[in-house]
Order: structure tokens, then sequence, then C-alpha cells
């Protein structure tokens, strides 16, 4: 048994409609590339080397990898940042807006509760005002939680597979796609599997959800 969802869902109401369950950063809003700023305002660099951030963020004097608790360190404050620095992903917020108007969209980021309301401002002001979740737990108990296994159908998009992996596990109905703004990262990123439908970007996402949500419903 999967430990009991212990975040609050009552404000998300949702419709007898398809429902996409959306991550935030690298999918809706940017992420590396104003990280990559900030870190450089601050005398630090990300280096594409892997698909990490752990191992890959150095002090731009030394050029040496700084440790893992600076790294948490610099990604705290730049949550604590993020108002002046993340930007809309491309087409996000028209596709978003679009789907929006057919099916129920909530929002999933990984991201310490604490900045919950920062980032519901910046999401307020970039006319992207579906509900959010903000969670370090697992991301699947929580998709689960939220659709209850209703048979309409299901999206989660995200840009780690980690976090498809456990929505497979915990909502196995779900369709998954994987999107991420970053080209850079996105092409050293792991092998999706064949249960996840890669998205080059938006549209392209928009078009496998739509085709998905366009199938009769379950029995
Ligand atoms: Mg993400």
């Amino acid at each position: 048994m999967s430990r009991p969802v212990v975040i609050p869902l009552d404000h998300v109401q949702l419709k007898d409609r398809g429902l996409v369950v959306c991550d935030i950063d690298e999918v809706v809003l940017e992420y590396l590339s104003p990280f990559t700023a900030y870190l450089r305002s601050r005398g630090h660099d990300l280096l594409p080397r892997s698909f990490r951030l752990h191992g890959n963020i150095v002090e731009t004097a030394s050029g040496q990898a700084v440790l893992d608790a600076v790294v948490d360190a610099l990604q705290e404050d730049f949550f604590a940042a993020q108002e002046a620095w993340q930007t809309p992903a491309a087409l996000a917020v028209e596709t978003l807006a679009a789907l929006g108007r057919d099916a129920d969209v909530v929002f999933l980021t990984a991201m310490p509760p604490r900045h919950a309301e920062a980032r519901r401002r910046l999401l307020d002001r970039l006319g992207l005002p579906f509900p959010m979740l903000a969670t370090e737990e697992p991301k699947g108990p929580v998709v689960s939680a939220l659709h209850r296994s209703r048979p309409l159908p299901l999206a989660f998009v995200d840009d780690i597979h980690g976090n498809h992996r456990s929505v497979q596990a915990s909502a196995p109905e779900a369709l998954l796609v994987h999107l991420m703004a970053n080209q850079v990262f996105r092409a050293m990123a792991p092998e999706a599997g064949d249960s996840i439908h890669c998205a080059s970007d938006w549209r392209e996402a928009e078009r496998i959800i739509r085709a998905h949500f366009a199938q009769p419903a379950r029995p």
C-alpha cells in the first residue's frame, strides 16, 4: 500500500471532463535557462555535461564543481527569487488556455511548498490561473488522489521520467507526455521508454493529448 496523500486538494474542483496534470519547471516555465542566468549573476555556472544539476554547477572563478549542499542552497535561493527570473516556456500560455477550455488543467510542481505563494503570483501574472499543488512527495499518489480513477481521460506532462514512472505506477490509465523546454539538456535526457510520448513542443503535446482525449471513454 502506498502512503495516503497528505497535501490539501480541496481547492481543486474538477468537472466531468478530461484532466491534464502538468509539471511546471521546464514544462510551463523555463527553469534551466533562467537558473543558469541566475547562477552567473552569483559567480557560478551550469555546465551541460550530463542530465543532472549536481556535479555540473561550478564556481566560475575556479571551474570547480560545488558541493551538493551548495547546489541545494542555490536552488532554494532561486525558488525564492523565481518571480524575477522565470518566464513561460514557448507556447505554454496559449496552449494551456486552449486546453483549459475543454479539460481541467492542474499544475503539480515538485517544489518546497514554502515557495508556493511566490509561484502562484508568478503564474497569475503570466496568465496561468490553473490550480497548483506544490509538494516534494512522489507525484503518482497525488495524481491518483486527484483523478480517483474516474472513467475520464487523464494526461500527465513532465520532463522527468522518474515522475512518469511514479504516475504510471499509481494511475496506469494516464497518458504520459514528456516535454522539456531546454533543448540542450533535453538532448541528454535518458531514453523515455515505450510508454512515454515525447513531444518536442507544446503544439505537439496538445496534439497528443487531444488525440487521447478524443478516444472513447473506458467502460
Ligand atoms: Mg520539471
